[in-house]
């Protein structure tokens, strides 16, 4: 099938000056590494088209490739940003924290986050990943990262070559006419399960956006990836002491054992009184514009004993509203088999 391909300006962003081409030399920008919050919150703001670097293992990618052009990066590592704080409350994890953190009041507190965190990427990636930039880094969209394909969330406006391709690894959940992709990340699944809040600062000062309301479905606006307001920078992710983290669990689907996306994941937890759930959650990942909560298969387990009934109906019912493609339609089935396996996990915890 043809794919429609837009012509690609040597810099896309607000007319300015044109920039050597890859074909040529390479791209300027500045840099700036500052010390304080303050100092790069400043930064940011005062330069329309300024990009924040943490880890880079996204966005260096998306600057090879054109996909992103800033004229300015803003290096946040030497921001005292990184590290966890524990209280009675739950957890701060700043957001500079590596995605490779190892603590294993963690792994007792929170099992499906840390269960997500080692199932992504490679250990060389999480030394290096943080989770302010996992949880905003790109889609993984094959359209979105060419940039010679069209692509509403790269350049408004300009449609979903996706939508007329191979949309094999893309959304069947929360998809519109503009754009059909899917979140990649793991940890934003567990931490939806959890639900956790996103800390950031601005000039306007501090705000708390729940993980569940980070990421925007694209609806005919898919350039608007996120809830963050121009200028603003992630500080942290609070994970509150809740009584269904500890029974908790991720599993996840891809097409290799390591070292690839989900193709479909399930982030689960559960909270049994005298053998009756009373409270649960369900969120699903690589099925959606953003991490994707199954109200229903939560409702399905509610009130009932976990047993291979309520995890045959919760599997079931994680799939209502799911609007697949022809090429992805496998992607219901892996979503029945992730929640089942998950649930599954839990009847042992
Ligand atoms: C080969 C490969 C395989 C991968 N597999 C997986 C996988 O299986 N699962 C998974 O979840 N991920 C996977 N990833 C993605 C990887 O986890 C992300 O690249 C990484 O988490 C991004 O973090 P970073 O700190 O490097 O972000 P960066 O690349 O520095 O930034 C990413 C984006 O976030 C923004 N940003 C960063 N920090 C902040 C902040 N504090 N406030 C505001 N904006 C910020 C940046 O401006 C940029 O837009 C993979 C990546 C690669 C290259």
């Amino acid at each position: 099938m043809p794919l429609r391909r837009v012509q690609q300006h040597p810099r896309r962003h607000r007319g300015r000056r044109a920039p050597v081409t890859r074909g040529g030399v390479v791209d300027t920008f500045e840099y700036k590494r500052p010390g304080t919050v303050r100092e790069a919150l400043r930064l940011i703001a005062t330069h329309p088209d300024a990009e924040i670097i943490a880890g880079g293992t996204d966005l260096v990618t998306l600057l090879r490739d054109r996909v992103r052009t800033p004229a300015r990066l803003v290096d946040i590592n030497g921001l005292p940003l990184d590290g966890l704080r524990w209280s009675r409350d739950g957890v701060r994890i700043g957001a500079l924290c590596r995605n490779a953190v190892d603590d294993p009041r963690l792994a007792a507190a929170y099992p499906v986050l840390v269960r997500a965190l080692r199932s992504g990427a490679s250990p060389q990636i999480r030394n290096r990943a943080t989770f302010g930039g996992n949880l905003l880094q790109g889609v993984r969209c094959p359209y979105f990262r060419l940039p010679e394909f069209a692509c509403g969330r790269r350049e408004p406006g300009t449609g979903c070559a996706a939508i007329e391709g191979d949309g094999r690894l893309l959304g069947i959940f929360g998809t519109s006419a503009a754009c059909i992709a899917v979140h990649p990340s793991d940890c934003a699944v567990a931490l939806l399960a959890l639900d956790a809040t996103v800390v950031v600062e601005g000039a306007r000062g501090t705000r708390r956006i729940p993980v569940g309301d980070l990421h925007r479905l694209p609806g005919d606006t898919p350039h608007v990836e996120h809830a963050l307001r121009d200028g603003e920078l992630v500080v942290a992710v609070e994970v509150p002491a809740s009584p269904f983290a500890a029974r908790s669990t991720y599993v996840k689907f891809r097409e290799r054992a390591s070292y690839a996306f989900a193709l479909a994941s399930a982030a689960v937890a559960v909270h049994s009184e005298r053998g009756v759930v009373r409270d649960a959650r369900v969120c699903l990942g690589g099925v959606a514009p953003k991490p994707w909560r199954a109200h229903t298969a939560e409702s399905a387990l509610r009130g009932r004993r976990l047993d291979a009934a309520a995890i045959e109906a919760a599997a079931e019912a994680a799939t209502a509203g799911a609007a697949p493609r022809p090429d992805n339609a496998y992607k219901v089935e892996l979503v029945r088999g992730v929640v089942r396996r998950a649930l599954t996990e839990l009847l042992v915890k």
